[in-house]
C-alpha cells in the first residue's frame, strides 16, 4: 500500500468520481462513501435506478475544459470514470464521436486535475485496447498486460482508451501525479443498463430471457416456446467480472503505487452461447437459442491475472453464476415494471 494514500483518517481526503450517474460510477461512489470518503459525483446525466449518495453531484459535461475545471476543484483524488460508451452494438458503430467525445473528456480531466493539485488520478481502460491479432480464436490465450503492443485495438473506442494510457503515463513521468491505469474486462450487475442499445452481453442477455419468461416467444415476440436471439454463432468468448468485485480492484489499485496498466477481471472463460445459459438457468426456464447476424467483437478474449495478484495480492472473487443470478433477478424486475407501466399507459389510451 501507498504510505501517501493508506491513511485511516478518509473524511480528509476529498475525492472526485467522474461518471458517477453511470453504471459503475455509481457503485463505487457507494463504495467510497462506505470507507468514509469525501465524495463529489460529475456526469452528463443523475444515477438512473436509485439517488447518489454523493457528498456532491454536480452535472457537467467533461468535453468542455471549464467543467472539468470545475469538476476538479479541491479534489485530492480522481477516479476517472467518464466515457461516451455501450456494448459491442454501440463501440463497433459510432467510432468517431466516441473517439471525438473520449479524447476531450479525457485530456481535459486529466489536465484540469493537474492544475487544480489533484495527487492520485486512476483512468478506467479497457480490455478493448488489446491487439485483435491476438485475439482471433476462441480458445485464447489470456492476454496479459505487455501483450498490448504493437497496437492494433478493433474499434475507435480501444485506440482512444491506449492513447490515454499514454497520457497517464506521461502526466505521472513528467509531472509526478500518481497515476493508475486499471484495464477492465467487461463488468456486469444490478444497477446497469440493461436497454436502449449501450447494455452489454450479460445485461443484454438477462433482458432478452427475463421478457421470454414473462411473456413466451422472444423479445418483441411474445407467445410460444421461450427463444433469445444471440448475435453471431454465440461461440466467441470472454470472461465477465462482477461490479462488487471491480471496485474493489478499483480502490485497491488505487491504494497500490502500481502506475503501469493493470487488468482487472475474471479469468475464466466463456462462451456468449454460455452466458445465456447461466442467465436462463438464473430465470428457471429453458430457452432456444436462434443465432442471428450481429457485432460480435473479436473472436476470443480473457484476462492474464498474474500482475493483478502479484500487484494487489487479491483478485476477483464471484462467481459468474452467482453475480448473473443477482443481475437477472434485478433485471426481470426492471422488466416487469416496464411492462406495468405499458399496460397503464395502453389501457388510458384505450
Ligand atoms: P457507463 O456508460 O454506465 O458510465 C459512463 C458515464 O459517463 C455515463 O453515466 C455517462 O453519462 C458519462 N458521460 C458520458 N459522456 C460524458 C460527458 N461528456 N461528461 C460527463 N460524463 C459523461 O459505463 P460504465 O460501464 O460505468 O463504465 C465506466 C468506465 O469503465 C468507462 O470509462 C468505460 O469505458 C470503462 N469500461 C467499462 C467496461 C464495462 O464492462 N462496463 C469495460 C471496460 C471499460
Amino acid at each position: 500500500m501507498d504510505n501517501a494514500t493508506n491513511g485511516t483518517n478518509h473524511s480528509t481526503t476529498r475525492v472526485l468520481v467522474t461518471g458517477a450517474g453511470g453504471f459503475i460510477g455509481h457503485h463505487l461512489v457507494n463504495y467510497l462513501k462506505d470507507k468514509g470518503y469525501w465524495v463529489r459525483g460529475v456526469d452528463i446525466k443523475e444515477p438512473e435506478f436509485e439517488a447518489t449518495r454523493a457528498d456532491e453531484f454536480e452535472l457537467l459535461d467533461l468535453r468542455d475544459r471549464a467543467n472539468c475545471l470545475q469538476a476538479t476543484r479541491g479534489i485530492d483524488h480522481v477516479y476517472a470514470l467518464a466515457a461516451d460508451m455501450g456494448g459491442m452494438g454501440f463501440i463497433s458503430k459510432y467510432h468517431a464521436e466516441i473517439l471525438h467525445n473520449n479524447i476531450l473528456i479525457n485530456t481535459h480531466t486529466m489536465e484540469a486535475a493537474r492544475l487544480n493539485g489533484v495527487t492520485h488520478y486512476l483512468y478506467t481502460s479497457s480490455a478493448c485496447i488489446y491487439p485483435e491479432y491476438l485475439q482471433t480464436e476462441a480458445e485464447v490465450k489470456p492476454l496479459k498486460e505487455e501483450d498490448a503492443y504493437p497496437a492494433q485495438p478493433q474499434d475507435a473506442y480501444g485506440w482512444e482508451k491506449l492513447i490515454t494510457e499514454q497520457l497517464a503515463y506521461h502526466y505521472n513521468k513528467q509531472y509526478g501525479i500518481e497515476t493508475r491505469t486499471v484495464r477492465f474486462h467487461n463488468v456486469y450487475g444490478e444497477l446497469g443498463t440493461w436497454q436502449g442499445g449501450r447494455e452489454k452481453a450479460p445485461a443484454a442477455m438477462c433482458r432478452k430471457t427475463a421478457y421470454a419468461k414473462l411473456l413466451g416467444g422472444k423479445e418483441g415476440e411474445p407467445g410460444g416456446a421461450p427463444r433469445i436471439e444471440i448475435w453471431g454463432d454465440g461461440e466467441q468468448t470472454r470472461s465477465f467480472m462482477h461490479v462488487d468485485d471491480c471496485v474493489e480492484g478499483v480502490y485497491r489499485l488505487m491504494m497500490s503505487d502500481c502506475t503501469e496498466p493493470l487488468n482487472l477481471g475474471r479469468d475464466r472463460m466463456v462462451t456468449i452461447n454460455h452466458l445465456a445459459q447461466i442467465a436462463a438457468d438464473a430465470a428457471g426456464i429453458e430457452i432456444e437459442q436462434a443465432h442471428i447476424d450481429g457485432p460480435m467483437g473479436v473472436r476470443g478474449r480473457n484476462s492474464d491475472n498474474d500482475k493483478l495478484k502479484e500487484v494487489l495480492g487479491w483478485e476477483p472473487q464471484i462467481a459468474l453464476e452467482d453475480g448473473l443470478d443477482r443481475t437477472y433477478k434485478w433485471i426481470e424486475q426492471q422488466v416487469k415494471k416496464k411492462l406495468a407501466r405499458e399496460e397503464a399507459e395502453a389501457t388510458l389510451a384505450a
